[in-house]
């Protein structure tokens, strides 16, 4: 009985000395075949986070340029910004550039257009004036202020006759909605509004000022 016990152990115990490269080969097949899977993988995930890097430093810089530029405030003080005098502005556009932002000037003097949902007030409900940002000239009032969904301002008035004047715009095609004080442009005005007037006075955000009501 003893000696066959111990015949079992012995052949138990060479199968498995038999046995352990068997595994062992398979175990380092199955490891290396894993190993060059996660490198494959790993190459991969590293050959897209070069091109998402590569892609995002650059979408960051832009960003951080705009944001720069936009609150870059001017050196000189702006001696035409009052929200009470209504004495007309007469200013040379070198003279603009020195005492407004970069994209104040840009709608303001050079009749630019700030790209929709990116510049202020176009999601602004709260009660209060909106001013020329070039001169302080009172322009609407939040009464007036409708949603348009455009991603622009819109009013469907101005605060009275003496705040806004309207030019046909270069091309003839659409109306163009200037300061009355100063002149600087500020939007567009449609027929497309609601009552009671049926008009929408397109405005860039960023060049309106903003004051809440106290
Ligand atoms: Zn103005």
């Amino acid at each position: 009985m003893i000696v066959v016990i111990a015949i079992e152990h012995i052949v138990n115990w060479k199968m498995k000395l038999h046995c352990i490269p068997i595994h062992a080969l398979i175990y380092s097949v199955s490891f290396s075949k894993y190993l060059r899977l996660t490198i494959k993988a790993k190459t991969n995930c590293m050959k897209y986070l070069k091109i998402f890097v590569a892609l995002l430093i650059p979408a960051l810089l832009i960003q951080m340029l705009i944001a720069q530029s936009g609150s870059q405030q001017p050196k000189v003080k702006n001696p035409y910004y009052s929200h009470t005098d209504n004495t007309p502005v007469k200013a040379s556009d070198a003279e603009w550039k020195k005492i407004l932002s970069p994209d104040v000037y840009y709608i303001a003097r050079e009749k630019g257009t700030e790209v929709p949902y990116t510049g202020k007030y176009w999601d602004n409900h709260k009660p209060g004036m909106y001013y020329c940002a070039a001169c302080g000239h009172p322009l609407y009032s939040s009464d007036a202020k409708f949603e348009s969904h455009t991603g622009w301002p819109s009013f469907f008035q101005p605060l009275d006759a003496n705040s806004i004047k309207l030019v046909t715009d270069a091309d003839g095609d659409r109306t163009e909605v200037l300061c009355k004080r100063c002149g600087a442009h500020l939007g567009h005005v449609f027929d497309d509004g609601p009552q009671p007037t049926g008009k929408r006075y397109c405005m860039d955000g960023n060049v309106l000022d903003f004051e809440a009501k106290k």
